[in-house]
């Protein structure tokens, strides 16, 4: 189609966000946003890019954070390993680029965390470089206006989309465009039934045309789900309580829980207490067990977890109790660790 780009850049200039990270190029600050903005909404990212903005002005700032830190203010954000990415990333720029965000796209591409994608944003944002990005915003464009069938989750359809996208780039304003394209998908094409009666393009559109809207783009697998079962035992005296560092390569590595034994099916005290790990966990210590409380059902993308929070007030001394890799620690230090978003529900809903 000859005028795409037209389209899709005049819609963009009058439908336009006023979003903070479009009116930068600085590199830094555009993949800031990048990695918060992948599968975060625009609203709920915007405080986060924020905060890391204020927080770590430069990458250099960032690349000298502790990483409790960074975890912290990532925190409730989910996929904590692109926090992890984020920081190793800027350690590197830091090294191997003397603090100087790297301009070319396969240099932008091998640092760590940034996929295909992400290097075409920020290459092109930041340096005007002819990449065409490819999203989930620009599939569903593409795979509609054009009425492509070919599964955007396979190996095919990714280098179809690409091979498309860059194609219908305006390489002389590669950096509008990618924009444009993505926002008409954000805006416009949404993903359920958008408004194809004040679209630009619906003179152009197959999927209008032969009414497919809802049925493009395809995807070939469903993700599978696996359930999860965890006991999260809280252990408390007066003052403390026991966490536990996430260190296994698992959900959630590095950031704070409770220590937890994780069961094959939701279970209730008798099974529990019974189990090899609540033996080594409460040995003979005495306790009591002071509440259980209510199944939290937390939706991850590939895990659905169901735990409950076993309340268990124990002698003075929590050493007895303290399980392996586990710190002890006051119980009002608790929000100064960084702690998966399951966690800090719970505790949010104790406190209230
Ligand atoms: S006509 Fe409808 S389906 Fe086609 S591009 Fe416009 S909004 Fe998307």
């Amino acid at each position: 189609m000859k005028h795409f780009s037209g389209i899709i850049t005049s819609w963009y200039q009058q439908n336009k966000r006023d979003l903070p990270w479009r009116n930068t190029n600085d590199p830094y600050m555009i993949w800031l946003s990048e990695i918060i903005l992948q599968q975060t909404r625009v609203d709920q990212g915007m405080s986060y890019y924020i905060k890391f903005a204020e927080s770590f002005p430069s990458v250099n700032d960032l690349a000298k954070a502790d990483e409790e830190k960074v975890m912290k203010l990532w925190q409730g954000l989910g996929y904590y390993s692109r926090a992890r990415n984020l920081h190793a990333a800027a350690k590197t720029v830091k090294a191997e680029y003397k603090g100087k965000f790297p301009s070319a796209y396969e240099t932008i591409l091998s640092l760590k965390g940034i996929g295909e994608y992400t290097a075409a944003a920020i290459a092109s944002f930041a340096f005007n470089k002819p990449h065409a990005v490819v999203d989930g915003n620009v599939y569903r464009v593409l795979s509609r206006v054009f009425g492509i069938e070919t599964p955007i989750d396979s190996t095919n359809g990714k280098k179809e989309f690409l091979q498309l996208a860059n194609e219908l780039l305006n390489k002389k304003e590669p950096a509008l465009h990618n924009q444009a394209i993505m926002e008409f998908g954000a805006l416009q094409c949404k993903p359920q039934n958008p408004d194809c009666s004040v679209c630009p393009l619906n003179m152009h559109c197959y999927a209008f045309a032969k009414k497919q809207v809802n049925e493009l783009p395809v995807k070939s697998k469903k993700t599978k789900v696996r359930d999860r079962f965890f006991n999260y035992i809280v252990l408390t005296n007066k003052e403390s309580t026991i966490i536990n560092k996430r260190t296994d390569k698992d959900i959630w590595t590095n950031l704070y829980d409770f220590p937890l034994i994780e069961t094959p099916m939701g279970v209730a005290e008798p099974d529990l207490i019974v189990s090899s790990e609540w033996k080594k966990l409460v040995g003979k210590n005495k306790y009591v067990l002071r509440a259980v409380s209510p199944e939290y059902k937390h939706v991850l993308s590939h895990q659905k977890i169901y735990a409950r929070f076993w309340e268990i007030e124990c002698a003075k001394d929590l050493s007895n109790f303290k399980p392996d890799a586990a710190i002890i620690i006051k119980k009002k230090d608790l929000q100064k660790y960084a702690v998966p978003r399951l966690i800090e529900n719970y505790l949010e809903r104790k406190i209230s």
